[in-house]
């Protein structure tokens, strides 16, 4: 469990933020919030502002456009905050490793908690983090 992940159960907010990613990620980020998935029975829900969130979810690589707007997104969530890197490139910048407009992966720019593997992952991973953290 995640540092800090004790102090969300029960149900956890996410910001989702897509920092570079091919959009692969976010279809199955999409996939587990649906209805076959439906993470939210779970306890989990998907907010649109960093400050009404516990937990923020990266996908892609961190390119230069999207640094500092990921800073600044994860310091707008309240403490105590989760952050999980969702996708191979968010962990390690999978196949877009050295590529000219890449800062790193996400834990080069913020504090990582957790990930998620795969390119794609797949949806049943995604709900497993999450459901990590609500307990549910
Ligand atoms: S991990 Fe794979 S699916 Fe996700 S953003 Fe990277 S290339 Fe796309």
């Amino acid at each position: 469990m995640p540092a800090g992940a004790a102090l969300l159960r029960g149900s956890v907010q996410v910001r989702h933020v897509d920092a570079g990613s091919c959009n692969g990620c976010e279809v199955e980020i999409g996939s587990a919030f649906g209805p076959v998935y439906d993470l939210e029975r779970y306890g989990a829900r998907l907010v649109a502002s960093p400050r009404h969130a516990d937990a923020v979810l990266v996908t892609g690589v961190v390119t230069r456009n999207m640094a500092e707007p990921l800073r600044r997104t994860v310091d707008a969530v309240p403490l105590p905050r989760v952050v999980i890197a969702v996708g191979d490139c968010a962990r390690n910048c999978g196949v877009f490793a050295g590529a000219y407009g890449v800062v790193g992966a996400v834990a080069d720019v913020v504090a990582v908690d957790g990930e998620v593997a795969g390119c794609p992952p797949r949806p049943e991973a995604i709900v497993e983090a999450l459901r990590t953290l609500t307990g549910r």
